[in-house]
C-alpha cells in the first residue's frame, strides 16, 4: 500500500497558505525535504540467514534547528509515509516553539515477526546505515509506532559506540536510567490533555466528559489515563485488531492488563466488543484517533458524532473530513499542537542531556504544561482572527515562525 499522506499534508499545507499567505521562498522549502535517505539494513537472522530491510530517514526542515522526529516500525512505512511525518515535525517543532527542525525515520517490518534479538540487531542496523547524518547537533531521533525506550536505548548504545560521542543526546525517549527523561513516556498522551484542559472552556464542553480513544499503544494507553484520573468517563478504547464500548467507563488498567494476558481484547468482561470503524462514531464529547493516519476521512466524517476529535495520531483527518467536521460544528484540535508534548520532553531530554542534569518529573510536566496552555491559547485566539478552523491557525503560527527563521539567514 503506497502512502498517501504526503499528498494530504500538502494540500493541509495549500488550505493554510490560502488564509495566510507567506513568501514564495518559504512555499518552495516547505514543498520538498531537504535530504531524503533509504537504506538497505541486512540482518543476520536467528536461523543463519540474511534478510534486508528498508530503513528511512526523511530530513524535512532544518530551517529552526537539528532535525527532531520518531523512527516507526510498520508494515505499511514507506517514504512517502515517513516524509509526510517529517514535514509535521517541522510544523509541530514551530508551533510549539521548540529550537529544533523536522524529521522522520522508519523502518518497513512488522516487528511481531521478529525475535527480540532480530529487533535488536535491526535496530543497530538502522544506526550504522545512518549515524553519518544524525547527532546532537544534526538529527535526533525518537520512538514513534512500535519503537520502545528499550529499542531506543539499543540505537543510542550502537550510535555512542560507533561515533565515540558519550553525551548521551543522539536519540531522546531512551530508558530512565540510560539518559531518559522523567515524564518522557506518558509526554504525549498527557500533553494532549493539557491542550484539551487549555481549550475545554472555548469549545463549550463540560466539566466532565466521555472520551472514546482508538489505539492503546504509549499515546492512547497515557491519554486513557490522564483523562480518568481527572474525573473523565473512558467510554471505548482499541487495538489494531479492535476495541471494547462500555458507556458506563472502562478502567485504563484492567483493559492493559486483560490485553497482555489474553492478547486482545476480545471479551472484555461488562464491555461491547465494537470493530475500529466503528468506534469512531461512537456518541462520545471527545474522541481521540490515537494510531494511524487515514482514520477520519470523506467516508465516515459525517458519522462522527463526537463534538471534538484530539488528534494524538499524526495525520488521521483527511483535508476532505476536516470539511465536513467543520460543517458539522465539531472543533479537530489538530495533531501538530494536540500531539506535541513528546517531542516538546524529548527536546527537554535533549537538553538535559547536553547539560548533564536531570530534571524532576514535576518539574517536567510543569514546563510541558505551561508551553502547551500558552501554545493552545495562541491557537485558539489565531483561529478567530483568521476565521478559520484550529489546524489552519496552527498551521500559520508554525508558518509565521519558519518565515522568520528563512529571513534570519
Ligand atoms: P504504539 O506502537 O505504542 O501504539 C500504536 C497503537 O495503535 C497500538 O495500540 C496498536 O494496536 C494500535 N493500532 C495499530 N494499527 C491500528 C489500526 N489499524 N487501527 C486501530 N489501532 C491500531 O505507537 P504510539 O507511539 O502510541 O503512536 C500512536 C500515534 O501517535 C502515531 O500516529 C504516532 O505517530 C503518534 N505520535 C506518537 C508520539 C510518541 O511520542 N510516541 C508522539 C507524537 C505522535
Amino acid at each position: 500500500m503506497i502512502s498517501n499522506a504526503f499528498e494530504e499534508a500538502q494540500k493541509q499545507l495549500n488550505r493554510a497558505v490560502a488564509v495566510f499567505p507567506i513568501s514564495k521562498g518559504l512555499r518552495a522549502r516547505m514543498a520538498h525535504a531537504e535530504r531524503e535517505l533509504t537504506v538497505s539494513i541486512p540482518v543476520r537472522m536467528d536461523d543463519g540467514t540474511i534478510r534486508i530491510f528498508e530503513g528511512f530517514r526523511v530530513q524535512y526542515s532544518s530551517l529552526r534547528g537539528p532535525y527532531k522526529g520518531g523512527i516507526r516500525y510498520h508494515h505499511d512505512t514507506d517514504i512517502n509515509e515517513v516524509r509526510a511525518l517529517a514535514f509535521w515535525m517541522a510544523l509541530k517543532c514551530a508551533v510549539t516553539g521548540l529550537p529544533m527542525g523536522g524529521g522522520k525515520g522508519g523502518i518497513t517490518v512488522n516487528p511481531r515477526e521478529l525475535s527480540k534479538s532480530e529487533l535488536e540487531r535491526l535496530s543497530r542496523g538502522w544506526v550504522r546505515a545512518l549515524y553519518p547524518v544524525l547527532g546532537p547537533e544534526r538529527d535526533i531521533p525518537a520512538p514513534d509506532v512500535n519503537t520502545t525506550p528499550e529499542i531506543i536505548g539499543w540505537m543510542s548504545d550502537e550510535y555512542r559506540k560507533i561515533t565515540g560521542d558519550k553525551r548521551n543526546a543522539a536519540f531522546t525517549g531512551k530508558p530512565l536510567g540510560k539518559g531518559g527523561s522523567e515524564g518522557r513516556g506518558a509526554a504525549t498522551g498527557v500533553g494532549g490533555f493539557y491542550v484539551f484542559d487549555a481549550l475545554r472552556k472555548n469549545m463549550k464542553l463540560p466539566e466532565q466528559v466521555s472520551v472514546a480513544i482508538q489505539g492503546m499503544g504509549n499515546v492512547g494507553g497515557w491519554a486513557a489515563k490522564i483523562f480518568r484520573d481527572h474525573g473523565h468517563t473512558i467510554i471505548a478504547m482499541s487495538d489494531s485488531k479492535g476495541g471494547i464500548w462500555s458507556p458506563q467507563g472502562l478502567d485504563p488498567e484492567a483493559v492493559e492488563k486483560y490485553k497482555k494476558e489474553k492478547g486482545s481484547l476480545k471479551g472484555f468482561p461488562g464491555a461491547t466488543q465494537v470493530s475500529n470503524e466503528k468506534l469512531l462514531e461512537l456518541p462520545c464529547d471527545v474522541l481521540i484517533p490515537a494510531a494511524l493516519e487515514n482514520q477520519i476521512t470523506k467516508n465516515n466524517a459525517k458519522r462522527i458524532k463526537a463534538r471534538v476529535v484530539l488528534e494524538l495520531a499524526n495525520g488521521p483527518t483527511t483535508t476532505e473530513a476536516d470539511d465536513v467536521l467543520f460543517k458539522k460544528g465539531i472543533f479537530v484540535v489538530p495533531d501538530i499542537l494536540a500531539n506535541s508534548g513528546g517531542v516538546a520532553v524529548s527536546t527537554y531530554e535533549w537538553e538535559q542531556n547536553l547539560k548533564n542534569e536531570h530534571w524532576s518529573e514535576h518539574d517536567v510536566l510543569k514546563k510541558l504544561r505551561s508551553m502547551l496552555e500558552r501554545e493552545s491559547k495562541h491557537v485558539w485566539d489565531r483561529s478567530k482572527k483568521l476565521k478559520t478552523d484550529l489546524r489552519r491557525a496552527a498551521f500559520a503560527i508554525a508558518l509565521e515562525r519558519l518565515e522568520k527563521a528563512l529571513s534570519a539567514q
